[in-house]
C-alpha cells in the first residue's frame, strides 16, 4: 500500500523548501502502486523529487503522487533500466563505475527520471534524450500503459510528449556508450565544480533555472543585463552568481518568489519586449492573486499534469 497522507505539510520534501499544506499526498512505493493509484482520477499532479517546482505558502486544495520513493534500476551491459522516482547521481555513478559514458551531467543533478523525461532536462550540452531508447507510460485519458520509443516522445527543448498529454512516465530504458572512466570521471569533476561555481547549493532553498531559455538567447544573460542578480522580495533572492535563479534566503513565501519572477518577467519584457516563460513549475488554487499572477507569466505553458 502507498503511504497517503491528508493535510501534509509540503515544504521540506521540495528542494525550495517553500508551501503550505496540501490536501492529499501519495508516495507510492512500487510502480504497480503508481498504476492503481493514477487510475482512481484522485490526483491533480505527478511529481518525482520536487526540484522543479513552487508551492502555494497557502493550504491548497491539490491531491499530488509523489514517485520519490520507487526508486528501481537494472544496468545490463550499457542498458540501464530505471523507474521514474530514480534520482539521476545515483545512476550517474553506477555509470561511472562500468565506465558508461552519457550520463556524465546527472552527477549533482537533483531531478528524477520522471522529471528529467518530462522536461527533456539537460546540462553541460548534454540532453537526457541523447541516451532515450524507450519507455513505458501511463496514459491517463485512456487509462492504460503503453510504449514508447524515442520519435514518440517528441523531445524538444524543455518538452517531450509528457508535457503535451496527459502520460506518465512509469519507467524508461537508456543506452550508453563505452567509455574511459579517467575521462568520465574528469568530465563530472568538471560538472560538479560548474555547479558549485555557478549555481546556489542546496543549502539555500532553490528550484534550478527560473525561466525558460528563450530561443536563441539565455535568460540568465538576459536577467543579468537588467541588472537582476542580488534583486529581492521578501525573504527571496536572485542569486548573485547567476540571475535566472532564485534563492530561498530568509524563509522566502511563494509570493515573495513570485513577485520577484515578476519583477524579473517585467523587466526583461520592458528592455527586450522578450516575455520569459517559466520553466518551475508552480502548484496552487485557481483564482488566487499567486495564481493570476503565475498565468501571466506562464501563458501557454502547461500548469497542471493531471486533469
Ligand atoms: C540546484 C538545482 C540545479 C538544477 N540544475 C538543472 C540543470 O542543470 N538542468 C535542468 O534541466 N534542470 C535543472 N534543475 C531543475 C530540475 O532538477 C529538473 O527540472 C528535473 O528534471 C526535475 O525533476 P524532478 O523529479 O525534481 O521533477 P518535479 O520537480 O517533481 O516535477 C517537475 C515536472 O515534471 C513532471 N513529472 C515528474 N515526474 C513525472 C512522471 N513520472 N511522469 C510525468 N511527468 C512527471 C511534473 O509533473 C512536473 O511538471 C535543477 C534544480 C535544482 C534545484
Amino acid at each position: 500500500m502507498a503511504d497517503i497522507y491528508t493535510d501534509y505539510d509540503i515544504k521540506n520534501h521540495t528542494t525550495f523548501k517553500i508551501g503550505g499544506k496540501v490536501k492529499k499526498v501519495a508516495f507510492p512505493s512500487s510502480i504497480k502502486e503508481l498504476v492503481e493509484l493514477l487510475s482512481t482520477d484522485e490526483y491533480d499532479y505527478i511529481l518525482g523529487n520536487c526540484s522543479n517546482v513552487l508551492f502555494s505558502s497557502d493550504n491548497t486544495n491539490k491531491s499530488i503522487i509523489i514517485t520519490k520513493k520507487i526508486e528501481e534500476y537494472n544496468i545490463e551491459g550499457n542498458i540501464i533500466k530505471v523507474s521514474c522516482g530514480t534520482k539521476g547521481p545515483i545512476i550517474a555513478n553506477e555509470c561511472k563505475k562500468r565506465s558508461l559514458t552519457g550520463f556524465e551531467f546527472l552527477i549533482g543533478f537533483p531531478g528524477s527520471f520522471g522529471g528529467m523525461i518530462y522536461m527533456n532536462a539537460s546540462a553541460h550540452n548534454q540532453y537526457i534524450s541523447d541516451t532515450f531508447k524507450k519507455a513505458i507510460i501511463y496514459d491517463i485519458s485512456n487509462k492504460k500503459i503503453i510504449e514508447t520509443d524515442k520519435e514518440t516522445m517528441e523531445f524538444g527543448y524543455r518538452k517531450s510528449i509528457l508535457t503535451e498529454r496527459k502520460y506518465v512516465l512509469l519507467e524508461a530504458e537508456f543506452e550508453l556508450k563505452e567509455g574511459e572512466e579517467s575521462q568520465i570521471n574528469e568530465i563530472m569533476g568538471r560538472n560538479i565544480e560548474f555547479r558549485k561555481t555557478r549555481q546556489p547549493s542546496l543549502k539555500y532553498g532553490n528550484a534550478g533555472s527560473i525561466f525558460k531559455n528563450p530561443e536563441n538567447d539565455s535568460a540568465g544573460r538576459l536577467l543579468d543585463l537588467c541588472n537582476m542578480k542580488g534583486e529581492k522580495e521578501g525573504g527571496a533572492v536572485v542569486f548573485k552568481n547567476h540571475a535566472n535563479f532564485i534563492i530561498n534566503k530568509e524563509n522566502a513565501t511563494s509570493e515573495d518568489v513570485l513577485k520577484l519572477m515578476y519583477k524579473m518577467y517585467s523587466k526583461v519584457k520592458e528592455k527586450y519586449t522578450i516575455e520569459l516563460r517559466p520553466e518551475i513549475k508552480y502548484i496552487g488554487d485557481e483564482g488566487t492573486k499567486e495564481y493570476k499572477l503565475w498565468e501571466i507569466m506562464n501563458q501557454g505553458n502547461m500548469t497542471k499534469i493531471q486533469k
